[in-house]
């Protein structure tokens, strides 16, 4: 049996990872088969965009799953099946040592060694050993792995019970291919959604890309306070939707970064382009910890017209001061108590003015993608082909950062490992 991995990043990797612990797991209930799986990668190197997760330290899981982790239903579908907790238990029971501590944000999860590189090599050295194990414990099955870097997959065919896989080198035979391709966010760590016009020739539905988990393209000039972070409280709001996240952003002249700013604009997008609702409106809290204009009040006793400057960064406070036509050339000027209510409001609902376009080169995961409803959603295979499997961020698949984005590419790789189990067996796993 011949199975075609496109794509070796990230659930390309995981489903290796599984696949082995799985066969060794059961070696002693192996068919008497040869497998070779086949692992086409475009890039130089395996596993690119795996080893720019977090910052080059691997944020793998979330302890905490809400309504707007995942994208869509169907997503939570196959997460839901070998969630966090499973995930989490899974790493520790085959060989990854995770820190679950408090740090940072509270709920993000990590490799114990904290380095995507170390990890990478880690599954990989798993992976192989597993391999060699079962190769030389069990007398009938065999399983060769090979990794073909620089080898673009370029088109497939189906021909009877097989699929005929095209790439710029050569025409492989399988018997199964496995799309873990990804989707076309940072393009320059490989993906650039060249694959959802191949899909479509052959019938797929792909649900139309945006760019998600990316810095907000602001309409507001932020220029004078470039590159200064401060803690606020992002707040959505539109009819039916509430969405408030506290945590740090940093100004840029014409957009807002970091994960808080990251998060809303998936949220945006998934709202506007895939639910097709409009006028959400977006507003920062920039005073979090204050929560009664009276607080206000009586510090502006002390400081007057001055009192932004004991509250944010100068740069900050001048901004803000403009922004609220303060005179702060009159020092300790005394503000009315209607003063400071207009000001208190205005801190606790600054407006922010989106732009929607997408900008891929600095997304970290795609919006939309192959369609749910063309596969078997038990198996996460094609309904008109059985041979034909999707895992990872190809999918109509996308969640907020923290973890989510590899725990799904886990969740799916594992379902698909579930679904073949049997292909491999000689009787049923217990
Ligand atoms: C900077 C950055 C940081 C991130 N940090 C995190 C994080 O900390 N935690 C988290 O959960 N998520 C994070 N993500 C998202 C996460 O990395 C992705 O969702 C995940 O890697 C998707 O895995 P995948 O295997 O589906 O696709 P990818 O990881 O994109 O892998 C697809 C592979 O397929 C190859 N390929 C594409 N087309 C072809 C072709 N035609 N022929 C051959 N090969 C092909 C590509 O070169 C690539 O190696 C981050 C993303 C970015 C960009």
């Amino acid at each position: 049996m011949k199975i075609c991995l496109i794509g070796a990043s990230s659930s390309a990797i995981f489903y290796l990872y599984i696949l082995s612990n799985f066969l060794k797991e059961n070696v002693l209930n192996l068919k008497d088969l040869t497998i070779d799986i086949i692992v086409l990668e475009k890039n130089k190197v395996i596993g690119r965009k795996f080893l720019a997760t977090g910052n080059g330290r691997c944020n793998i899981a979330n302890k905490i799953t809400t309504d707007f982790s995942y994208n869509n239903s169907e997503t939570y579908d196959v997460y839901n099946e070998f969630d966090n907790q499973s995930i989490i238990d899974y790493f520790e029971k085959h060989g990854l040592k995770l820190d679950i501590s408090k740090e940072n944000y509270d709920s993000f999860v990590y490799p114990y060694s904290k380095s995507a590189k170390s990890t990478l090599n880690l599954l990989l050295s798993i992976i192989n050993n597993n391999f060699s194990y079962i190769n030389s414990t069990s007398k009938k099955f065999k399983i060769n792995l090979t990794y073909s870097i620089e080898e673009k997959f370029l088109d497939y065919q189906e021909k009877g019970d097989l699929i005929l896989i095209k790439t710029d080198k050569r025409t492989i035979e399988a018997n199964k291919i496995i799309f873990a391709n990804g989707g076309m966010s940072s393009p320059s760590l490989g993906s650039d959604g060249s694959i959802y016009g191949i899909l479509k020739k052959h019938g797929i539905k792909v649900i139309e890309p945006h760019a998600g988990l990316s810095p907000i393209r602001v309409k507001n000039n932020f220029s004078e306070i470039e590159n200064e972070r401060l803690k606020i409280k992002a707040k959505l709001r539109l009819k039916e939707v509430k969405y408030e996240e506290v945590g740090e952003v940093i100004f840029k002249k014409n957009y807002v970064s970091g994960i808080v700013a990251f998060n809303i604009y998936s949220i945006i997008k998934r709202l506007s382009f895939v639910k097709n609702i409009k006028d959400i409106s977006l507003t920062l809290d920039l005073i979090p910890t204050i929560n009664k204009y009276e607080e206000l009040l009586e510090y502006t006793k002390q400081l007057g017209s001055l009192f932004l400057f004991g509250i944010f960064s100068t740069n900050i406070a001048k901004y803000l001061s403009k922004f609220l036509k303060l005179d702060i050339n009159k020092k300790y000027l005394q503000l009315n108590e209607n003063e400071v209510k207009v000001i208190f409001e205005n801190l606790k609902n600054f407006k922010i003015d989106y732009a929607l376009e997408d900008d891929f080169k600095s997304s970290q995961v795609t919006i939309g993608g192959v369609s749910y409803s063309n596969l078997d959603l038990s198996s996460l295979n094609s309904k008109s082909n059985k041979n034909i499997y999707f895992i990872g961020e190809i999918l109509d698949s996308d969640g907020l950062c923290g973890g989510y984005n590899l725990m799904f590419c886990f969740s799916s790789a594992m379902k698909v490992v579930k679904s073949i189990s049997s292909d491999f067996l000689n009787h049923p796993s217990i």
